[in-house]
């Protein structure tokens, strides 16, 4: 059952949901112990109701869902840095099964469903387009395309080396081209993933498991490194790969998702502060839903951002199941349920 929207709560008619990683690692407890979950959060609808004190959005605006609704209020928020938002929300009313269950919807988003309630904040309105492909800046490609233009800051001319070709490696290598990179090394194990690298706008590509990729990276900028390396597997050994790839000066974004249980990697002390430059994580790619997904959609209509290029396949939700398999088998970069 969905209740009505309350204060702050607006309800949207899904049309489009991706299958995320995240869901697998919700579905198999890897993110917290509330079962049962309603998964799916990269999604895309209409709003159908909203609540009291609702004026950011109205009945019939086409959406596409974020899971940092700003608060405006938390320090942060003051500091004018409301991508760091430290006290993002979600609706305060549950939905529940039928028999009374109370359901944990995945990021407070919980889109495998026709219909979902979210905190108003959450639905950021853009430009009517289709809702399979633009639903899926709610997560991993705004999260790859600004671990590159807004954590990397990456410019024009700059060199990048993006270590992980899934989705968000490859909205990385889009974000980078997009900011005008020169060179963008796209880095993995699979040659299938290099394949799709290529047609996001890698200019080399270097598969880990053939050549040492520190090296590699360093021959094809001159011998000096990458001006950014993004990592965006989560993994401690790909991490300092990214670090000593990268040249004097340059940055590391970390954007791969870590499990609880990896350390950071065992790098000398004298190298972090020799070689300069910075090391930051990018959290949801940095971005601000309010700003940066109506943009994204514009340049996806006027062909200047790939975003139909991530959608694999268009499902029905009774394929979800086997569209985990596929994901893990590194077979797709994105399957989008279709309601
Ligand atoms: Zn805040
Ligand atoms: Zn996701």
């Amino acid at each position: 059952m969905v209740p009505d929207p309350g204060p702050g709560e607006a309800l949207v008619d899904i049309e489009a949901c991706g299958v995320c990683h995240t869901d697998l690692h919700y579905r198999e407890g890897g993110i917290s112990d509330d079962f049962p979950f309603l998964l799916g959060h990269e999604a895309a609808g209409r709003v159908a109701a909203v609540g009291e004190g609702v004026t950011d959005v109205a009945p019939g605006d086409f959406v596409v869902l974020n899971w940092r609704a700003v608060c405006g209020e938390c320090r942060a928020c003051r500091k004018g840095k409301l991508q760091y938002c430290f006290a993002t929300h979600n609706a305060t009313q549950k939905m529940t099964l039928t028999d009374g269950t109370v359901l944990s919807p995945a990021l407070g988003i919980g889109a495998f469903a026709e219909r979902t309630l979210v905190a108003a904040g959450q639905c950021t309105k853009v430009p009517d387009a289709d809702p399979a492909v633009v639903g899926l800046l709610g997560c991993g490609v705004m999260a790859g395309a600004g671990a590159a233009m807004l954590t990397g800051d990456i410019g024009r001319g700059d060199t990048v080396a993006v270590f992980g070709c899934g989705g968000v490696g490859d909205a990385a290598i889009a974000g980078a081209k997009l900011a005008g990179a020169r060179t963008i090394i796209g880095v993995d194990l699979d040659d299938r993933k290099l394949e799709w690298a290529r047609t996001f706008g890698a200019t080399h590509t270097v598969n880990a498991g053939d050549q040492d990729p520190v090296e590699a990276v360093r021959e094809l900028t001159d011998g000096f490194g990458a001006d950014v390396c993004i990592e965006a597997v989560g993994n401690p050994a790909v991490l300092e790969q990214a670090f000593f790839a990268r040249d004097l000066a340059g940055t590391v974004v970390q954007v791969g998702v870590p499990t609880p249980d990896m350390r950071f990697p065992d790098i000398p002390m004298i190298e972090f502060f020799g070689r300069g430059g910075a090391l930051k994580p990018s959290w949801y790619g940095d971005c601000l839903p309010s700003r940066d997904f109506p943009l994204l959609v514009d340049l996806y209509l006027q062909g200047r951002f790939p975003l139909d290029q991530f959608v694999s396949e268009r499902i029905g939700l009774e394929q979800v199941e086997e569209a985990f398999h596929k994901m893990e088998r590194g077979e797709v970069l994105r399957s989008v349920v279709v309601l």
